[in-house]
């Protein structure tokens, strides 16, 4: 495989990892919130997320699959991932979501199909509120209209990869968000 580019440095996603946190502490001073991560590429984009919110908060996990097969990397790398639209849950939370502060925690906005069958599913939980954060976002290629609450950074249509997010699941431990030349 081609070299890697770094596209974002880890001392610019602590930065502004830490600038998403403040604005969380603050927007839900007083209260608790449940920090909700999808499985597996938010995990690291959690934890980091979760020692710069100063306050009351848990964790929790949801995992997702796309009905359809996941195409091979190499078809993932050219063209994305365009699933058929129909996300299935393969893992659900731990806890009640009613009358609580949660906000969905994801590693990329991409077409927006997981998150927003995410927010209804979640939804129909009953929480007090429901907001998304994301890392990245790459509005370019959405093809349903949904906004991130607190997004890291806004990114051209790459295929990237680290700090959570994998190639053929390698590359997640990589400190920086690097791009995958489409060579
Ligand atoms: P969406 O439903 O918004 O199209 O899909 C979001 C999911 O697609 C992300 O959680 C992630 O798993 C995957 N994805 C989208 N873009 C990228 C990318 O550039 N790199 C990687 N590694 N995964 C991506």
């Amino acid at each position: 495989m081609a070299e890697l580019k770094v596209l974002i440095s880890r001392q610019d996603i602590a930065k502004r990892v830490s600038e998403l946190g403040a604005q969380i502490t603050k927007d839900f001073s007083g209260e608790s919130i449940i920090l909700v991560g999808v499985l597996k590429g938010a995990a690291i984009f959690l934890s980091d997320l979760a020692r710069n919110v100063d306050l009351d908060s848990t964790f929790d996990f949801i995992a997702v699959s796309s009905y359809g097969n996941r195409p091979s990397p190499t078809q993932e790398l050219k063209s994305g991932w365009d699933s058929t639209g129909e996300v299935k849950l393969t893992k659900d939370v731990d806890q009640s979501m009613k009358n609580k502060n949660v906000i969905l925690v994801e590693d990329i906005l991409d077409t927006g199909l997981t998150m927003t069958y995410l927010k209804k599913m979640l939804f129909a939980r009953q929480p007090r509120s429901l907001k998304v954060a994301a890392l990245l976002d790459k509005p370019s290629r959405r093809k349903l209209p949904l906004e991130g609450d607190y997004v890291g950074f806004k990114i051209p249509d790459e295929f990237v990869v680290g700090y959570g997010l994998d190639y053929a699941e390698k590359y997640r431990n990589l400190a920086d968000i690097c791009i995958v030349p489409r060579e």
